[in-house]
Parts: structure tokens; C-alpha cells; sequence
């Protein structure tokens, strides 16, 4: 998930650019759009325009995508198709705001929480003073990367070292004049350390614990019951309480994601319907299908690209995370043609079992599938079919030319339920 603290108007990201690390520029969201490169003119015009917007960057913009635009920032020829991926991440940024909040933040601080769960149990960090609780994690520190950050804080708060995911949620709290950037990652063990507690833990008593999941979403959901009394327990409780319901809320039910990946016209949609009507009747549980053609605007006159695609897949995951999350099972059907695709929907949905399913049939009939439904654009089932994400290593693999849509749906009843 992108840092937003660093993307600039034109969509950029300041971090790590060589010029800002050595001095030569201070970097444009700090100098507010007046960088050397624009010193004849004074200031940056897409800088200047968002400013005017009231908008971070030009795909938050009400008047995106703008008659302008292509020529304002004519060096990225996909400006287009790079703002409204940024846009669809950032509506999914979580706000929590105040009733201190002045309505303009002067101060940022970003912290880094560790999700840690073995069976559906969760690592926390206990307070045995105050009695209170809270995911594991704390302050980024100067020059340090976000995971970085995650893996410290935990280690020294708990002693068990963990190798995070990338970003999977933001949550935004805004409180009198500050935005506080909470910053959440899923962790796996992979040892343990010396815990290493700051003065303050101490004196609380700070201790790791695992409790059950189910038990800490229900100690978080009290946060109103703090109002007035503690404010600071309140407002962290809220955050907690919001980030476990929407990444995990469902781990105890024992549902699990089935992933149909495979080339467009592969039959993935007969298949999942067919899978979802027979986990049903067989097995007496509910499974809900989510779809990538749900998410996409499909011409079958234009060819969808890897970037179209990234742009959604995170929608989808949020979708099939609030399916999870309400006690019911996914089937998941996808054309994942890249890595990135693959790890967003891997880490997003980490805290569930995921089974992948390689849909498949020789592209021959691909191609046949699609000349009959004539609503994609031809030669979209074969390059996908090539570009298809992993090419291997799936938990099992049908082939939809070969068996019926019930005798594949059966195969994948009994080797992965
Ligand atoms: S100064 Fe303008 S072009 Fe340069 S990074 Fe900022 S918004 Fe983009
Ligand atoms: S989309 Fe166009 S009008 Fe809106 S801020 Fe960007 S350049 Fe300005």
C-alpha cells in the first residue's frame, strides 16, 4: 500500500529521490511546489492547480481527469491510468477523526502495528498496570523504512521477531491539530529476541500475550464505554477495534478463500457459480462468488491491461474481506497476470486460508470460447492466458475443456474442503 505521505501532485513519490537524499532539492511537498526545476516560473502549475483544488494530487481532483492533464504532466504517458490507481487506494484509507480535530493538520506521525496470529490467536501487547491493551508496534524513526519499523517495534515489545507483509490498511486518526498515520502489517514468526521495553512499558508492566481473536475484538468494541474517562484508551480501542473487524473478523469462523485463477474464456464463472451451489448443498456452508469483471468497465473493443487490473484487484480484496469478515467463505475469480497482483491479494487476505485453483483449457478453445461471446476483445483469453500469474504451484489444477463445470467443481469439493 502506497505512502501517502509522500505522493506528490503529479502523482510522484519524493522518497528515495537522489536530489532530495544529497540536498539539492528539498523536495516538493516541504518546499510546496516551489522545487529548483521550476525556478523560472516560480512555481509548479500541477502543484499550483491541486493547491487551488484543495486536493493532495491531481486523481483526487473533482475535475479529474482534467482537459489539461496529459499536457501538465506530459512526461508520464499513463498519467491517467497512475492517478486513478492512486485514487482507488486512497479511498480505501480508514478516517477517524475527532471532535477535537481543528479540521487542518500542522503535524504528521506515522507509527507501525504488527497483526500477528497463530491458530486464531493473536500477539498483543498487555499493559498488567493500566489493564490495558494494544497491537504491538510504535513511532517510525528517522530513515527507517515502514517494515523495518514493524519488525523492531514488535521484537521489542513482545521478543518475537516477525516477517511483516507490506502495508495492508491505513488508518487516519486526526486530533487537534495532528494526523497520526497508523500503518498496519501482517506478521509471521520467524524467531525470537530479547524484549527491549522503554522506561514508560516498564513502569506499566508491558507483557506480550496471545489472546484469542474473537476476545480482543470484543475488549476493543468497548472503546465507547471509555469516552470522557479515558480519552486516549478510547481512541486507540476505536482504531484497533477498526483495523481486526475489517482485516480478521472472521478467522474464527474457519472459512477460507478459494482462488480461480485462470485466462479469460477459461470458464471460471460457470465453475465458481457451479462450486458455490455444491459447497452449499455437500457441506451446508455459505460461500459468496467475487468476480474481477465486477470491478472493470469491459469494451470489448479495447484491451485491458495490468495496470486496469491493478487498479481494482485491491476493491475486490475489500470486498471479499468484508465477506470473510461476515462468517461466509470466497471463491475468488480472477485473471492475475503479475506478481504484484498476486502478493496484494496473498497479503490482504493473509489472515484466511487461501487455496489456489489454475482454471485452465488448451488455448484453442480459449480462443473459441471468446470468438462466441464476442464481448472481449480478441486475443484477450491467449495473452492472458501467457501472462497468467503464477504460471505454477497451485493446489490444484482443472481443466474446464476436459471435465464439466460439476465434475471440476467436485474435484475441488474434495481435495480442498
Ligand atoms: S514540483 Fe510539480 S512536477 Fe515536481 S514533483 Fe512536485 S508536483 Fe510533481
Ligand atoms: S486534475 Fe487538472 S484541474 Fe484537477 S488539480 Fe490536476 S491539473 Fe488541476
Amino acid at each position: 500500500m502506497t505512502d501517502f505521505s509522500a505522493i506528490t501532485a503529479c502523482g510522484e513519490s519524493c522518497s528515495g529521490c537522489a536530489k532530495k537524499l544529497d540536498g539539492r532539492c528539498p523536495g516538493c511537498i516541504e518546499a510546496d511546489g516551489h522545487v529548483p526545476e521550476w525556478a523560472e516560473s516560480g512555481r509548479c502549475r500541477v502543484h499550483a492547480c491541486t493547491r487551488s483544488h484543495h486536493v493532495q494530487f491531481c486523481g483526487l481532483c473533482p475535475e479529474f481527469p482534467c482537459p489539461e492533464l496529459p499536457s501538465l504532466i506530459a512526461w508520464n504517458p499513463d498519467i491517467v491510468e497512475r492517478m486513478t490507481a492512486l485514487r482507488n487506494e486512497y479511498k480505501r484509507i480508514v478516517r477517524i477523526v475527532g471532535s477535537n480535530y481543528c479540521g487542518r493538520w500542522n503535524k504528521t506521525r506515522t507509527a507501525c502495528r504488527g497483526i500477528v496470529i497463530r491458530g486464531n490467536r493473536l500477539l498483543l501487547s498487555f499493559e498488567t498496570v493500566t489493564g490495558q491493551w494494544m497491537l504491538p508496534g510504535g513511532g517510525l524513526e528517522a530513515g527507517e523504512e515502514e517494515r523495518e519499523c514493524c519488525i523492531r517495534e514488535v521484537a521489542e515489545e513482545t521478543g518475537f521477531l516477525i516477517c511483516p507483509t507490506e502495508c495492508v490498511l491505513e488508518i487516519d486518526e486526526f486530533y487537534g491539530d495532528c494526523r497520526w498515520v497508523n500503518r498496519y502489517f501482517f506478521g509471521e514468526v520467524t524467531g525470537e529476541t530479547a524484549v527491549r521495553l522503554t522506561e514508560r512499558e516498564k513502569e506499566v508492566g508491558m507483557e506480550p500475550r496471545w489472546l484469542p481473536l474473537d476476545q480482543i475484538i470484543d475488549i476493543f468494541s468497548a472503546h465507547a464505554s471509555y469516552a470522557g474517562t479515558d480519552e486516549m484508551r478510547r481512541g486507540m480501542y476505536l482504531r484497533e477495534y477498526t483495523a481486526l473487524t475489517r482485516l480478521c473478523r472472521g478467522v474464527s469462523s474457519g472459512r477460507q478463500v478459494i482462488l480461480l485463477n485462470g485466462p479469460s474464456s477459461s470458464g471460471k464463472s460457470t465453475l465458481a457459480k457451479e462450486l458455490q451451489a455444491l459447497v452449499k448443498e455437500r457441506k451446508s456452508e455459505n460461500y459468496k462468488v467475487v468476480s474481477i469483471d465486477d470491478f472493470m468497465v469491459v469494451n470489448p473493443m479495447e484491451t485491458i491491461y495490468e495496470d486496469d487490473v491493478y487498479a481494482v484487484s485491491g476493491d475486490l480484496c475489500e470486498q471479499a474481506l468484508e465477506i470473510l469478515g461476515s462468517g461466509s467463505g470466497v471463491i475468488i475469480d480472477h485473471v492475475i497476470t503479475s506478481e504484484r497482483i498476486f502478493r496484494q491479494l496473498k497479503e490482504m487476505l493473509f489472515a484466511y486460508p487461501l487455496r489456489t485453483v489454475h482454471v485452465t483449457c488448451p488455448v484453442k478453445v480459449l480462443i473459441e470460447r471468446e470468438q462466441a461471446r464476442g464481448d472481449r476483445c480478441a486475443g484477450s483469453a491467449e495473452a492472458s492466458a501467457e501472462y497468467l500469474y503464477p504460471q505454477g504451484g497451485y493446489d490444484l489444477t482443472v481443466d474446464t475443456a476436459a471435465k464439466s463445470p460439476r465434475e471440476n467443481a467436485l474435484t475441488i469439493l474434495e481435495r480442498l474442503f
